[in-house]
């Protein structure tokens, strides 16, 4: 079981650009922590958007200092000899440095490292501080980004101190190039950041308009949808992006939330939880409260200063470590990194780093920095898993399992080709690299030159992976490579020739995540799929984070009362890595959940020759009627996780990018999908008594049953027929 989990999960993506990805690592905080700052604004996800054409499929390899020897899976593993546990003082430094590392990277790697993501993040901030230095500034940049169809760097080092030449602190931190990714690197930020305040200052401008919004927008539990659309339709600078309706949403939220907290502190309420404070402002404004008058006042006041003197917005800063060599696809050494293959250890590849300014490394033979070189080795694990995968394939071809055969041949198909990329690159590094040295030099042979320039040309038109990601998370170092996807190529040779022809629609379900209908001649395929066993392990953690968070924080709160001014003792601060430790389980048995969910719903509709899929869209996600009570309930970031993995998916298995559609749920679940009557929800296959949050659907006209799921996700297959036929949304 667990190996083929893991086979699942590892041949999907795991996401492109680091912007991109819904980060979670911050969003989940427990209860007991303080609520957000009001002025602090972020982006939805805390974290930045940008929307990137490119499809990439991003891979992950573990970093191992360059001595080390890289441990394999199965046959001849053998641990490095250096690391056994020994008696003595020595053990004790190894130990240390495993624990640090993952038992991967050297101390001293660590160091040079984690020194060369920190000047990095410095001069991103020092970029951004200069270009948020006034208000107008950044509005003006921000304004001319948005107009701009090149790189952002080309235009933002056209300002005199932003540029690398005019200014020394740069020089100091980072090289060259570097400096180009952290200005293009600041310039996505702002972009984010200008597009939100233009959202911010629409709804505080559409707010001060009208009363009686903002006493709705105070008043109800979720925020009323009318409002959202409305406050997305006035901006002009998200109003054609699909995620609108999702960034006013969070606008609207944390606008509710200084409200909130411009009320409650003003009264000289204290309250910590946010759902609480929620329930106090709502009950301050309901119809006959005695603070009304008051507390309207109050809100009204605040938002006319908010449209007057503008809102008090943070400036952003760039906190995460991680390094990204992607602003260009060039492969020069002074790109900042080098690949070059282990010559004796197969599949091995070094990672050569350039190291800024300041920070010392070690000369490396084949690294082309000299002595600013930060060696790492990591394994490429790809033309095993190919190699793996073939057979697992054979074996399942003998008991006829042709689904999967399928799959597994096509993944296996995958990987090689993701290797080959990889080599590619490689090569096309080293014979540029040859090349621009010949060139120089005098008497070099012309016939070798004109070798390596065919070579190179071959290089440059072959498939090649894109500039990698450096990641530190918690003490290990990942890196990333973006593979290009093997849209159609990839997959025709292991499909050949198949027909789509079919429609498949998805439902978000009550009692399982996802339930999946094909309508195939007027007939239903269905699939109710279901993701039990990782569920249950789910709300094991969930229980024991729960429990270890009340210990936790009784502990903290007895420390800081009797000594407020010392650092917590080892106990606590061991519980409180064991709390964190349960949290990043969970969030990782959430990826797999998503990615299971993904894999499921792609290969049915492979299966059955689906063309087009239907998912119900984002609107809907501000709770589930009825969901409290039951087990499962996918949140939003799931369900845009899962269709955005579905989508990415099918197109590398070479369908077209508009091959997955998101549409308005709205009705779908209240609908017969034979008549289109209106129905209701009832408890079983028999009952004809309505039950809200019902397994089943009941419609009187055809005095039929259907599982309530299933009938939605067959609704949604006919909704784009009523709605816009905008590919890939529909608004
Ligand atoms: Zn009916």
């Amino acid at each position: 079981m667990v190996l083929i989990l893991y086979g699942l999960i590892s041949c999907f993506k795991d996401t492109i650009p680091r912007y991109l990805v819904m980060k979670k690592d911050k969003r989940r905080r427990s209860r007991s922590c303080k609520t957000p700052k009001a002025s602090e604004q972020k982006t939805m996800d805390d974290n930045y958007y940008g929307i990137s054409s490119l499809n990439y499929l991003v891979e992950s390899f573990s970093l191992n200092s360059s001595q080390r020897e890289v441990v394999r899976k199965g046959k001849g593993r053998t641990p490095d000899p250096r690391y056994r546990r020994k008696n003595g003082s020595s053990s004790l430094v190894l130990a240390a440095i495993a624990r640090q590392s993952g038992g991967k990277v050297d101390d001293i790697d660590l160091t040079a490292l984690t020194s060369h993501f920190e000047n990095y993040v410095k001069t991103v901030n020092l970029i951004l501080s200069r270009i948020f230095k006034t208000d107008r500034r950044a509005e003006i940049l921000g304004e001319a980004l948005s107009n701009y169809r090149g790189r952002a760097y080309t235009l933002l080092r056209n300002e005199r101190d932003l540029c690398y030449q005019h200014n020394d602190e740069y020089k100091g931190l980072v090289y060259e190039r570097l400096h180009r990714n952290a200005l293009e690197h600041a310039g996505r930020t702002l972009m984010a950041d200008w597009s939100r305040r233009q959202l911010f200052n629409t709804a505080i401008a559409f707010l001060h308009g009208s009363k009686d919004d903002v006493l709705r927008l105070l008043r109800s539990k979720h925020i009323p949808s009318d409002l959202i659309r409305r406050v997305r339709d006035q901006c002009a600078a998200v109003r054609n992006t699909g995620s609108g309706y999702h960034y006013a949403l969070g606008v609207l939220r944390q606008l509710r939330l200084a409200i909130d907290s411009h009320i409650l502190d003003t009264l000289g309420v204290k309250i910590n939880w946010r759902g609480r404070q929620r329930k106090k402002v709502a009950s301050l404004l309901a119809k006959g409260s005695l603070d009304f008058q008051n507390v309207q006042r109050l809100v009204k006041r605040k938002i006319k200063s908010w449209a007057k003197d503008g809102y008090p917005f943070a400036i952003p800063q760039l906190r995460s470590y991680s390094l990204d060599f992607s602003a260009s696809t060039e492969n020069s050494t002074s790109q900042g990194y080098w690949f070059s293959l282990d010559p004796e250890r197969e599949n091995e590849v070094l990672l050569h780093l350039k190291l800024p300014p300041g920070i010392d490394g070690r000369e490396q033979i084949d690294s082309p920095y000299k002595s600013k070189t930060l060696t790492f080795r990591f394994l490429d694990w790809l033309p095993r898993a190919a190699t793996e995968d073939t057979v697992k394939a054979n074996r399942a071809k003998k008991i006829s399992h042709l689904n999967r055969v399928e799959q597994l041949r096509f993944r296996a198909a995958k990987f090689l080709d993701m290797h080959e990329q990889l080599m590619n690159t490689i090569q096309f590094q080293h014979v540029t690299h040859q090349l621009s040295r010949l060139k120089h030099k005098k008497n070099s042979d012309p016939k070798v030159i004109g070798r390596l320039a065919d070579e190179a040309r071959r290089l440059k038109g072959s498939r090649r992976s894109a500039p990698p990601r450096l990641l530190l998370r918690g003490h290990k170092v990942i890196l990333q490579i973006p593979f290009l996807s093997p849209n159609g190529t990839v997959s025709s040779k292991v499909f050949r020739d198949k027909v789509y022809t079919t429609e498949a629609g998805a439902d978000r379900g009550l009692r399982v995540p996802v339930a999946l209908s094909v309508e195939k001649d007027t007939k239903f395929v269905d699939l109710l799929i279901s993701v039990e066993p990782l569920i249950a392990k789910r709300m094991l953690l969930r229980k024991n984070a729960s429990v270890l968070q009340s210990k936790v924080d009784k502990r903290k709160n007895n420390w800081e009362l009797k000594r407020p001014e010392q650092a917590y003792p080892q106990f606590l601060s061991r519980k409180i890595r064991h709390f964190n430790a349960t949290w990043e389980k969970i969030r990782r048995l959430d990826r797999e959940i998503a990615r299971i969910i993904a894999a499921k719903t792609v290969w049915f509709c492979e299966e059955h020759g689906v063309k087009k899929l239907f998912f119900e869209d984002l609107r809907g996600f501000q709770g589930h009627a009825g969901s409290k009570d039951l087990s499962w309930s996918l949140n939003a970031n799931l369900w845009g996780k899962i269709i955005d993995t579905v989508r990415y998916m099918r197109e590398s298995l070479g369908h077209s990018r508009y091959s997955v559609w998101t549409v308005n749920p709205r009705y779908t679940s209240q609908t017969c999908h034979q008549c289109g009557e209106r129905g209701f929800r009832v408890n079983d296959e028999s009952s004809k008594i309505k039950k809200q949050g019902g397994e089943f659907f009941y419609c009187i006209k055809c005095d039929a049953h259907h599982h309530a799921d299933i009938n939605a996700a067959r609704n949604i297959i006919h909704v784009q027929s009523k709605s816009s036929v905008v590919p890939g949304q529909t608004t």
